[in-house]
Formats: C-alpha cells, structure tokens, sequence
C-alpha cells in the first residue's frame, strides 16, 4: 500500500494524519528530508506558509522537495501548503517551492471573511464539499497545463497540475473524505505506473 508523507513543520499535521488513516491508508510525519525517501507521496499541510518556509531553510527540504515533484511523485498542498508550491506570488518577488504554474494570492477573502464554510462544487465529486477557509488564498492566474477544479465565487479555489494538487481550503478539517480520495487516486495512480 502507497504512504503518504505529511510534511510535519508547523500546521495541520495531525488532523491530515488522521484523515489518511480514516481512508485506510498509511499516513506519516517528515520531519526531516531524507524521510522523503520513504514515502510515495507528500502533503504540505495548511498553517502559516513563512513559518513553514523558514523551518524548510533551516532543515534543508527545499531542494529535497524540488527533487521529489522532478520524480513526478504526488504533492498535495492545502492553504498554505498551496502558497508555498506555487511558482509565483502575487504583489511580491518571493517565492517558496516554485513548482506549480500559478499565481497565488495570499491572506485573499478579505477581513471580514477571515474564516468560513461554503458548500463547494468539485470536478470529480458527486456531492458539494463542505470546505472549510481559514485566511486562505486563491489562484489568480493558472497556465495552460493547470486544471482548475473548484471556484468560490469566481476565484480558483482547487487546481491539479499533473501529479500535483492544490486546494485554498483544509479538507482534513470536515469528516467528508471527498477531496483527499481525489489526492489518493493520483498517489494509486502513480504507484501503479511511475511514468
Ligand atoms: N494565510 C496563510 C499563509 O499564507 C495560510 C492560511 C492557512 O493555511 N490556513 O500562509
């Protein structure tokens, strides 16, 4: 069976631990780089995307991840974890992972929608998705190889560029395994056919 490294800085590590172990499959913490070595695929959970960035300096994961998505092996990132595998960032030159081709938008629903729940359509899910945003950023621009895969009111919201899947929200907050199974059938995929 395919593991799944949750990437074990700083956020919602536990709460995505426990969702992949609710799915039936093997979920572990990567606290350091080498880990990545063991895994099959690798979630950055959401949290605060500058705190996980120095944390990745600090222990050496940029490179390392870079590496990894090379391989074509299943990155998920969620909140945060989508701001730091964007190639570029709006309104600033910084950037973190730089692998995905979109334009992320931080912090972007405005104060007064800091955090919320909405009811969202999915491309691939039956049901609409209680998705829970906490200071959650959108994709303002995605390119040609970018699938988009959820809106919320107009802005992109969910996205999969070949083996790498990001959402604004945090799926490992609400009981629905919905948008982690879209995660689990790419790592499937992969593992049955890595190229
Ligand atoms: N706003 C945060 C950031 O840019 C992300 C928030 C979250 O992950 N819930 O890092």
């Amino acid at each position: 069976m395919a593991t799944i490294g949750v990437l074990g800085l700083q956020g919602a590590v536990e709460e995505h631990l426990k969702s992949i172990m609710l799915a039936g499959h093997e979920g572990t913490v990567i606290k350091l780089p080498r880990q990545l070595d063991e895994v099959d695929a690798l979630i950055i959970p959401g949290g605060e995307s500058t705190a996980i960035r120095k944390l990745m300096d600090h222990y050496g994961f940029i490179e390392k991840i870079q590496a990894f998505s090379a391989l074509k092996k299943p990155i998920f990132g969620t909140c945060a974890g989508m701001v730091l595998l964007a190639e570029r960032l709006s309104g600033t030159e910084d950037r973190h992972l730089g692998v995905m081709d979109i334009t992320v938008q931080r912090n972007a629903f405005g104060r007064q929608k800091e955090s919320f729940e909405a009811e969202l359509s999915i491309e691939g899910l039956l049901n609409p998705f209680p998705a829970v945003f906490i200071r959650a950023p959108y994709i303002e621009q995605a390119g040609s190889e970018v699938e988009v895969l959820a809106r919320y009111e107009d802005k992109i919201v969910m996205a999969k560029q070949d083996h790498l899947l990001v959402c604004s929200f945090h799926p490992e907050l609400t009981e629905d395994p919905g948008v982690l199974l879209i995660f689990l059938e790419m790592v499937e995929q992969s593992v049955s056919a890595p190229f």
